[in-house]
């Protein structure tokens, strides 16, 4: 009960990170964070009975160091709602694709890494997309900077999705 998952956010409400119910019970009793929601959960002790939190609020902002948002395989998925970039496909086994290849000088950086699915990548090969006529849905940027990434590994519990849209993937139509 003490490893169940607890989503921080941040002063500003951001989410900032995940950690156990041991981590979170100590930061509400030193009165650095607020609760924000209790789980199904509770805890009992000898002598009281604990609601299980499951997203509590830092009273002081954390600053995010820039660093944070090294490009990563995950992190890119992430960002691209596990879609992929050109033909939109919703897939767990997405490719990494540069969109100017590395072989014309494309860059390893969030704006010329997209994912795609195998098919894409496979029919792209090495060209750009107007070579291979084909399209991205969007432009790739860096991620916005939320520290989505201390998120990206952890299941979001659906309490969590009003905090982290962005995570939670888009119910096709
Ligand atoms: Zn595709």
């Amino acid at each position: 009960m003490l490893n169940t998952p607890v989503l921080i956010l941040n002063q500003n409400y951001q989410p900032l990170n995940v950690c156990n119910t041991r981590r979170a019970l100590v930061l509400l009793n030193l009165g650095k964070a607020e609760l924000m929601q209790d789980s199904a959960g509770q805890i009992h002790t000898v002598s009281k009975v604990f609601n299980i939190p499951s997203i509590i609020r830092l009273y002081r902002m954390v600053q995010i160091p820039l660093h944070s948002r090294r490009l990563s395989r995950i992190g890119v998925f992430v960002r691209d709602n596990h879609t992929c970039q050109y033909c939109g496909t919703y897939s767990k086994t997405l490719t990494l694709d540069h969109v100017i290849p590395r072989s014309k000088g494309g860059q390893h950086e969030w704006d010329n890494v997209v994912s795609a699915c195998s098919s894409c990548n496979h029919k792209k090969a090495g060209r750009n997309p107007s070579e291979a006529r084909m399209k991205l849905i969007k432009e790739p940027s860096p991620p916005r900077p939320n520290p989505f990434y201390l998120v990206e590994r952890s299941a979001i519990l659906s309490e969590w999705q009003p905090f982290i849209p962005w995570l939670v993937p888009q119910a096709s139509e």
